[in-house]
């Protein structure tokens, strides 16, 4: 494989307005926030990549203020000259800073997408050459949808049977306290038999195992996240007391995470957030451990960009990837993306991984800038950074 030489490094904030906004238990933002990453190389490749930071610290302590900070400040600048003979190599250049994996996942996305292309495969098959043999990619990724919290649950139905009518094979509906056991009771009296799960994104705590019972009855595939967005302790204390898989998203950061979280029996399945653990270096051992482990292992999502999603996309056709991601078609997310072509729900609530080098996905310079102007005019928090709006 030829290696690459990183020579520039270029950073765009952009907004972009939703089709449909997702509240979840920690709230709702006005629109779509990322930071679109794009390096090139002295050989000519250039890469994207795609930092899906929200603007306040709700989902994660990352935001759009401190991924600009960091990236340009101390990340870009470890990464401009650096020559990679993997884009594994890119964790242990910028190791010295600590923290932030959303920043350095975008700069390392962006170099696995031009490292990619630089010896002409698609991000899928370079992620599978660092994988043991028997894990190439299956060419399409099983997905799902995710639905937000609503006004109620008539309008809750109304999108659920949308989205069945789509062709999604999977319901995932966002809960919190006093939105969750009814709720789950009146889909399963509409549809006995849909794929369902719910994600509490951290809104409950141990005391609330007896009320979690009670959501056994609906037979979930799991429930995500109920306790905090830091622990993995006391998940291993309500687990075993759920007869639903529980299911880590925000507790793990890394591969040391899963493992910690498999061996002390705090859930049965892990959402795999390529942004949230590092990169895809890190996404690769948190894959192995859950294969060793046969924990079963799905993509989330952070309603990313064509960017983002055509490389978590890649990373989900992978064969140990076997539940369904939050990976939807790009009408769920936008009126137009930052890509083409849109990616769109196949058979049997797939969707194809495009043919081609890198994330295999144009990337429109018009929109990425059109966008960058959005979030410009839009960024609400301004004054909070000492900026009259
Ligand atoms: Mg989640």
């Amino acid at each position: 494989m030829h290696p690459i030489t990183i020579s520039d490094v270029r950073l765009y904030p952009v907004g972009l307005p939703l089709v449909e906004r997702l509240r979840t238990s920690y709230g709702a933002e006005p629109f779509k926030s990322a930071v679109i990453v794009e390096v090139t190389t002295t050989e000519g490749a250039v890469g994207w990549g795609e930092c899906p930071t929200k603007m306040r610290p709700s989902y994660a302590y990352e935001t759009m203020g401190t991924a600009l900070h960091v990236m340009r400040e101390f990340l870009v600048p470890a990464l401009i000259g650096q020559r990679f003979n993997s884009p594994t190599e890119v964790p242990k250049c910028l190791a010295p800073m600590r923290g932030h994996p959303m920043a350095k996942a975008a700069l390392e996305a962006a170099v696995w997408d031009a490292w990619a292309k630089a010896n002409l495969i698609g991000l899928a098959e370079a992620f599978a050459k660092h994988l043991p043999e028997g894990n190439e990619p299956t060419g399409r990724a099983l997905v799902g949808v995710s639905i937000g919290i609503q006004d109620s649950i008539d309008a809750t139905m109304n999108i659920i049977n949308k989205r069945i009518d789509q062709g999604y094979g999977r319901i995932k509906l966002k809960i919190e306290p006093g939105w969750d056991v009814e709720l789950a009771r009146a889909v399963r009296e509409q549809n006995p038999d849909v794929s369902l799960m719910l994600d509490a994104n951290s809104a409950y705590s141990l005391a609330d195992a007896e009320h979690l019972k009670k959501l056994d009855e609906f037979h979930l595939l799991m429930i995500e996240q109920p306790l905090g967005f830091t622990d993995i302790y006391e998940h291993s204390k309500l687990q075993p007391q759920l007869r639903t898989p529980v299911c880590l998203d925000e507790s793990i950061h890394s591969a040391g995470d899963a493992r910690l979280a498999i061996a002390i029996g705090a859930c049965k399945i892990i959402n795999l957030k390529p942004a949230r653990v590092g990169g895809f270096t890190e996404s690769l051992e948190v894959y192995k451990v859950c294969a060793e482990h046969e924990i079963p292992l799905w993509i989330g999502g952070l309603l990313e960009t064509g960017v983002g999603r055509a490389a978590n996309l890649a990373f989900a056709s992978l064969p140990g990837v076997n539940l369904p991601c939050d990976i939807s078609a790009t009408d769920r997310y936008y009126q137009r993306d930052l890509t083409e072509p849109p990616f769109v729900l196949g058979p049997n609530s797939t969707i194809e991984v495009p043919e081609g080098h890198g994330i295999a996905v144009d990337v429109k310079r018009d929109r990425v800038l059109e966008a960058q102007s959005y979030w410009f005019a839009n960024y609400p928090y301004r004054h909070e950074l000492g900026e009259k709006r």
